[in-house]
């Protein structure tokens, strides 16, 4: 099973992942943990070009490149192997990722995103994606107690990660066989079960 984890600066993505990841694990399932950009070596290096470059470094399309090329690495080497294993894989982001900063957050078309798709990963989809929903003024502020770099939000604009948080619910509501929108507003345990409950129900675990 490959379930991702989506979602907006501040939302609590990587916490929900090792907290299911513990509880899959407590229920017999072998579990392998990931993130995008990243995932694997290759697409670690490429992840420190996106991440640790300024805003605007790249142009839309190039940067989306980047993530499909990192993203066609990652599931060759790192989740693609794993599966195949029998394991379940868990990871922080996936593709609704690039769809929702590159394209509803850049302005890049959907279609194009679409095309990349097809290209680096064909017909593989998740078997669930959870999207963790965030009012943006309460993402930001964690991320910024967090220790995050504000002046890249700042730069950014909250139009952007408006944008950003209703990306995410049209992708959810185009995909409700495969996407659960889940409030990630209360304390992350709370958060957790709601996850957990989502994915027994979902995954019939
Ligand atoms: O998941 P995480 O928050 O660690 O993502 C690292 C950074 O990459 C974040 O600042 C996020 O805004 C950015 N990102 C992006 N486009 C994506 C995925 C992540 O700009 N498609």
């Amino acid at each position: 099973r490959f379930i991702t984890i989506e979602g907006g600066e501040g939302a609590g993505k990587s916490t929900q992942v090792v907290l299911l990841a513990e509880a899959l694990r407590s229920r017999g399932v072998t579990v392998v943990t990931t993130r995008e950009p990243g995932g694997s070596e290759g697409a670690e290096a490429i992840r420190s070009l996106l991440v640790s470059g300024e805003t605007g470094r790249w142009d839309g399309i190039t940067e989306a490149l980047l993530h499909f090329a990192a993203r066609r690495d990652h599931l060759l080497r790192s989740v693609w192997p794993a599966l195949e294993r029998g394991e379940w894989v868990i990871s922080d982001r996936f593709a609704d990722s690039t769809l929702a900063y590159q394209g509803f957050g850049h302005g890049l078309p959907a279609e194009t995103i679409a095309s990349l798709y097809q290209i680096a990963v064909g017909r593989f989809i998740p078997d669930l994606t959870l999207i963790l929903d965030l009012p943006v003024e309460e993402g930001l502020k964690r991320a910024g107690i967090r220790g995050g770099d504000e002046d890249r939000y700042e730069r950014m604009g909250v139009g952007f990660h408006q944008r950003l948080r209703q990306g995410f619910l049209d992708i959810a509501a185009d995909n409700p066989q495969r996407c659960a929108v889940i409030d990630a507003t209360p304390v992350s345990d709370v958060v957790h079960r709601v996850v957990l409950a989502t994915v027994e129900a979902r995954l019939s675990l």
